[in-house]
C-alpha cells in the first residue's frame, strides 16, 4: 500500500515552523509496509488545499492529512476534505456535546466558533481526541482511506495509535520488516552509491535509504517479506556483498555514530583519549562527550585556538609555530603529543585548519596554509602521525564539522590497527 501525507498549515511555509509530523507518520507507516511516495506542506487555503488532495488521493490508497482542524477561519481542512470528496458536512450533537463538557470542566464557556469541530464529513468515522478539543475524521474511499488528524503532535500520536493504527493492521496485508544499518566513514556519498547501487538494484523487496551528515553515512536497507525468516534471509545475502564492495569505510554495522565505536574500542582496551582543539573550537570533544559514559574513557581537552595558548598551554615553542605556520604538520603533530603528555592520556588528537572564508589577518604569515587546508594528529605511546586534507570552496561551519568527522574517523582506524578486531564491527 502506498501513502501520501499532506501537513496544513501557514506556518510551516514560514522559516519558523517543520512539518515533524510526516516524519513521524513515515516512520510508522514504514513499519507497516506501508510506503509513504509523497509528502506536501500545504497553507490554509481552503481550495488550494482541496485540489491537493483530489490529487493525493489520485496517487495513493492512504492519505492522512494533519492540521487544520481547529474551531478558527483558517482551520479549513475538513471543508476542503470534504469538498475534495464531494461530500457535505453534519452538526454532530455528541462530539458537539463532548467540546462543550470538556469547556465546561475546564470551568469555561464554550465559543461559538467551537462548534465548526463538530462538522463531521458524510460517511466518516469519528476518530475521538484524548489530548485535545479537534476530533479526528477516518473517511473510506474506493481505493482505501483518506484520515484527517489534529496539528499537535502530542494530539495526533494519540490518535494514531489509538484509532489509526488498529484500522489500518486491519487493512494491510501483516509483512516482517527487517532493517540492516551500515555507517560508513571516509568516503563521498556519490561514491558510496556508485559502489553499491549495483547490488541494492538488484534488490526489489528491498529499499534502500542513504542518509548524510557531515561526511559520515548511514545506509539503512529495508527488507519487507513475507516473513520474519524470508526478511532476515534477504539481508543476510545483501550484508556480505556490500561489506565487500564497501570494505574498512564501513566502521559499523548498528545506528552508532563514529564517537560511540571508539569508546567502546578504548574501554576494551582500557585506553584514554585527550585534545587539543584549534579550528574546530571544542566541536570534536562536544562530540566525544556527548557519548553517555564517556568520562570512562575521556580525559577532556584544551582549545588553543590562538598562537599564545598553543604556546602558554601546550608547551609548543613559539618559535615552531612562526617558522612552520599555526597550520602545520609540526605544530598539529606538537599538539597531540602535548596533549598526551600533559593529561596522561593514552590517545592524544589534535586538528588545526583554516575554516575561512578568510584567513586571519593577525595570524596571516608567508607560512599560513590556506583556507580549507586541515591537519589532524594523532598522538599515542609509540608514535605521533598527521594527516592533511584539504576541502575546496569551503563553507565555514560544514568544513569545522568535516574535520571534526575527520578526526575521529582516522583515529578509529587507527585503533583498529592497534586492535585489530576490537569492538563495533558487528
Ligand atoms: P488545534 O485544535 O490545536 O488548532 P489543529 O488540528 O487545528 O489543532 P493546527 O492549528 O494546524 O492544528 O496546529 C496546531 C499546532 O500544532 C501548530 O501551531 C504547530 O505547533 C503544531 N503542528 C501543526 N502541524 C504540525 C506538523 N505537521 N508538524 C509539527 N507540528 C505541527
Amino acid at each position: 500500500m502506498n501513502a501520501e501525507i499532506i501537513a496544513v498549515g501557514s506556518e510551516m511555509l514560514t522559516p519558523e515552523r517543520v512539518d515533524t509530523n510526516s516524519l513521524w507518520l513515515t516512520d510508522e507507516l514504514n513499519q507497516l509496509g506501508v510506503e509513504v511516495t509523497a509528502k506536501h506542506v500545504v497553507g490554509d487555503q481552503r481550495d488550494r488545499l482541496a485540489d491537493e488532495i483530489r490529487k493525493a488521493l489520485q496517487h495513493a490508497e492512504l492519505v492522512i492529512l494533519s492540521g487544520g482542524l481547529g474551531p478558527t477561519e483558517d482551520d479549513v481542512t475538513r471543508d476542503a476534505a470534504g469538498l475534495a470528496l464531494g461530500r457535505g458536512q453534519n452538526y454532530s450533537e455528541e462530539i458537539g456535546g463532548g467540546i462543550e463538557e470538556r469547556f465546561r470542566r475546564m470551568k469555561r464557556i464554550m465559543p461559538e466558533t467551537n462548534r465548526r469541530q463538530a462538522m463531521v464529513i458524510e460517511g466518516a468515522e469519528i476518530l475521538p481526541n484524548d489530548r485535545g478539543t479537534a476530533p479526528g475524521q477516518w473517511l473510506e474511499t474506493e481505493r482505501g482511506a483518506l484520515v484527517l488528524l489534529p496539528g499537535p503532535p502530542y494530539e495526533l500520536k494519540s490518535m494514531y495509535a489509538r484509532e489509526v493504527l488498529p484500522r489500518l493492521r486491519r487493512m494491510v496485508p501483516p509483512m516482517a520488516i527487517r532493517t540492516l544499518t551500515m555507517r560508513i566513514s571516509g568516503m563521498s556519498e556519490s561514491a558510496l552509491d556508485e559502489a553499491i547501487s549495483p547490488i541494492y538494484t538488484r534488490y526489489d523487496r528491498i529499499v534502500t535509504t542513504v542518509l548524510a551528515h557531515n561526511s559520515d553515512i548511514q545506509v539503512h536497507f529495508r527488507a519487507r517479506c513475507a516473513t520474519e525468516a524470508e526478511a532476515l534471509g534477504l539481508l543476510d545475502e545483501i550484508g556480505p556483498k556490500i561489506e565487500v564492495a564497501l570494505g574498512e569505510n564501513i566502521y559499523a554495522r548498528t545506528a552508532d555514530p563514529l564517537e560511540v565505536i571508539i569508546g567502546r574500542k578504548l574501554q576494551e582496551a582500557g585506553a584514554t583519549l585527550a585534545v587539543a582543539e584549534s579550528a574546530t573550537g571544542g566541536g570534536l570533544a562536544d562530540r566525544i562527550s556527548s557519548v553517555p559514559g564517556s568520562s570512562e574513557w575521556f580525559l577532556g581537552g584544551l582549545i588553543t585556538y590562538s598562537r599564545r595558548l598553543k604556546t602558554a598551554l601546550l608547551g609548543i615553542p613559539a618559535e615552531m609555530i612562526e617558522r612552520h605556520g599555526a597550520v602545520s604538520t609540526e605544530v598539529t603533530g606538537a599538539m597531540a603529543s602535548a596533549v598526551r603528555e600533559k593529561t596522561g592520556a593514552t590517545w592524544g588528537i589534535s586538528v588545526t585548519g583554516n575554516a575561512g572564508p578568510t584567513t586571519d589577518g593577525a595570524q596571516t604569515d608567508a607560512n599560513q596554509a590556506g583556507v580549507g587546508h586541515f591537519f589532524v594528529g594523532l598522538a599515542n605511546p609509540r608514535e605521533t602521525t598527521v594527516t592533511h586534507r584539504v576541502w575546496p570552496a569551503p563553507d565555514r561551519m560544514r568544513v569545522r564539522a568535516f574535520a571534526a568527522q575527520m578526526a575521529l574517523d582516522l583515529l578509529n582506524r587507527k585503533l583498529d590497527q592497534e586492535q585489530p578486531g576490537a569492538a563495533g564491527k558487528s
